[in-house]
Formats: structure tokens, sequence, C-alpha cells
């Protein structure tokens, strides 16, 4: 039976990027995926148009272990991945409606073709649903409903849990316990709220954007909430989601001088006695992994060496991307986060 140098489980951001370094490798090397195509989330992302990076890519953007995240992003920060993209001709642009200094591709398409067209030489076994792994004689049997791929080393970059529609699993967290690490609890993020019986007049204001901070734990943010049929949403909400786990949050309706609020909600507050400034209430939850954006929590990253991505425990393991305990705000953190993983790790893979 065929060995393989290396299998990378999951052909998303972090698992393309490193399949992309060992294109030109001599080493053999499969990519495994468990839906019929690759890159799914990357297509629908920023609204499919990819917000793929940030020129504000710091570490206070992001929910971790400071000192790890710290030490990898320099490696391939945002000018970096923006020459990736301008030497594989995609040109993102500045965009900043939504979150500051977002950059965003004509379309995602283009970052997918770029992939496929960058792992050309990486044998792709596509509808392959990694079940489990097991470990033996300095060789890892990758397990799926049919086959069994055998391989020297394995790179574990099957992301998060949400969207399970795209082809998200659980798998990562199982193949991370399996071989000893801890997983940092696992959360839908990037998410709007559901809300309690005192917050139901959020409902009749569905549809209503505005402008307001919000203050959680001891992080302040800004942009725009929009009320839902069901909570509140919108950017705002969503980074504050990345805080939140329960308890209480406050909003501030008219955090500028020149705040403008709509005669409607203006009403609807004054119906409801509420404190513009000062809206303090408890989310009774979230939309769930089916609409969030990203996993928050995930393989601790105390046991995974920055340089490489190596399992500190595992030899030959790596785990990579969104499925580790790094969770950025929206705005294009998250997939700079993935591609720079895999960047990281397949460099390292390559030498
Ligand atoms: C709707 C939406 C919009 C988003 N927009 C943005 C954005 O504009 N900017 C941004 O920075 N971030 C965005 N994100 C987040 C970003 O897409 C992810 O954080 C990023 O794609 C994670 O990359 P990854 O490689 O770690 O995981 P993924 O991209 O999720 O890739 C994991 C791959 O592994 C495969 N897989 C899972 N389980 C198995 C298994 N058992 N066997 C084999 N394969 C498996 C999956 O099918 C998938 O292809 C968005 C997310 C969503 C859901």
């Amino acid at each position: 039976m065929m060995i393989y140098d290396i299998a990378i489980i999951g052909a998303g951001a972090s698992g393309l990027m490193c399949a992309s370094m060992l294109n030109n490798s001599k080493q053999k090397v499969v990519l495994l995926e468990s839906s019929s195509s690759c890159a799914n989330k990357i297509m629908i992302s920023g609204g499919a148009k990819c917000n793929i990076t940030n020129r504000y890519m710091d570490i206070s953007k992001f929910l971790c272990d400071e000192h790890f995240v710290q030490k990898s992003l320099y490696k391939f920060d945002h000018k970096d991945m923006l020459n990736f993209l301008k030497e594989n001709q995609i040109y993102p642009m500045l965009n900043e409606k939504i979150v500051k200094g977002s950059y965003f591709c004509k379309n995602s398409k283009q970052v997918v073709d770029m992939f496929l067209r960058l792992t050309t030489n990486i044998k792709k076994e596509l509808n392959f649903k990694v079940l489990d792994i097991t470990y033996k004689d300095n060789i890892f049997d990758i397990v799926s409903k049919n086959h069994t791929i055998k391989a020297v080393k394995v790179v574990v970059a099957s992301g998060g849990k949400s969207f399970e529609t795209l082809g998200s699993s659980d798998i990562a967290y199982d193949i991370a316990k399996k071989f000893g690490h801890k997983i940092i609890t696992t959360a839908p993020a990037l998410v709007g709220w559901t809300v309690q019986k005192e917050q139901f007049w959020f409902k009749s204001l569905s549809g209503l954007s505005l402008d307001v901070k919000i203050k959680i734990n001891n992080k302040t943010i800004y942009g725009s909430m929009l009320f839902t049929h069901k909570g509140c949403s919108g950017p705002a909400v969503l980074n504050a989601s990345l805080y939140w786990t329960k308890g209480f949050v406050t909003i501030d309706f008219a955090p500028n001088q020149n705040s403008h609020l709509p005669r409607r909600f203006r009403q609807i507050a004054k119906k409801e006695g509420i404190d513009l400034k000062n809206y303090t209430f408890a989310p009774a939850g979230n939309f769930g992994y089916t609409k969030a954006e990203i996993t928050k929590g995930g393989v601790d990253t105390n046991q995974i060496d920055e340089e490489t991505f190596q399992s500190k425990l595992q030899k030959n393991l790596f785990f990579i991307g969104e499925l580790l305990d790094v969770s950025g705000q929206l705005g294009g953190y998250n997939l700079q986060w993935a591609i720079n993983n895999g960047f990281i790790c397949g460099k390292f893979l390559k030498n």
C-alpha cells in the first residue's frame, strides 16, 4: 500500500496554502477533503468577495494566547499576503465600509482558482471524510468510510464547526484529544445573539441598523448593530460575540455626538424606558454554529510548536487554522490566520 509523505486533512484556506507550499516538493502529498469541492468557505467569505486580510493586523484583534500568535503573525503578515496575491494576479482593494482596514477581492472565486492552480501537483482526494486516525510504527492510518490512507506526516487543517453544510466537522478536536491535546471549550463566534423576553422589543425594529458602542468585559466595540427577528446581529454584535460567554453587555445607542437615531427607534426606546447611553442586558444565547462565521476555542496552542505548528505531544502531527484556539475579529483576520498557518507549516514541511 502506498505511503504518503504528507497527508493534509481539509482543503480550506489553511490546508490549501500548506499544500501550495508543497506543490513542487519531491514528497508525495495528498489533500483529503470531505466535500466534493475545495475551499467552500473561501467561496462564500466576505459576501463572496473574500475579505482576505486587514491592514491593521495585530494581536489585539485576536482572542488567543498572545505570545503564540505574536510570534506567528509577522512570519506572513498582511503585506506578505498582499504580495503573495499580487504575484498571483489578485489585487484586493481596501474597503472600509464595514471594518476599518479590510481588503476585499474582486470575487472569492479568484482566490479559490488561485489555490487550485497552486496545488495542481498535489493529489486531491475529494469526498474523503476522515473519521479517525491511528498511529503505529511511525505511520499514521487515516480512516474514512471506505478507504484508509497511510502517511508519515499528517497536517490537520479541517477547520472549526460552523457551517456544517460546507463540510465542517468535529474531527480536528477528536484527533487532537486522541493524541492527548487539551481542547479549550469551543463555541460559535462572530454570530448574532438571541434575546430574553425583556428584549423582545428588538423584534419590532427588525431590519433597523444603528451605529453603537458595545461594552463587554474589558472590551469596547464600535460598529453597526442590526435588530433582527430573533435578536440582534451586525458587525458590532458579531465582534462582541467573540468575547461573550454569558452575562451582561452594555450598549450605547448614541456613541457619537452626531449620532442620528431614527424616529422609529426613539419611539420604541421611549416606550420601553431604554437608557440610550447605557443599556445593559444579558443575551439569551447565540444563533449557533449554522450562522456563526467561526468557532472560538479549540486546540490549546500551549501544546503546539509556534515555529512549525507541530504537536508537542505527537511527532509528525500538525494542527493549523481555525481549529486552533485562536479567533480573529471580523475584517479578514481569520483568513489571514489560516493562510499564515498554512504558509508557516508548509514552509517547514517543504524543507
Ligand atoms: C459565511 C462565512 C463568511 C466568512 N467570511 C470571512 C471573511 O470574509 N474573512 C475572513 O477572514 N474570514 C471569514 N470567515 C472565516 C474563515 O472563512 C475561516 O476562519 C477560514 O476559512 C478557516 O480556514 P481553515 O482552513 O482553518 O478551515 P476551513 O476553511 O473551514 O477548511 C476546513 C476544510 O476541512 C474540511 N473538513 C472538515 N472536516 C473534515 C473531515 N472529517 N474530513 C475531511 N475534510 C474535512 C472542510 O470541508 C473544509 O474544506 C467566514 C466564515 C463564514 C462561515
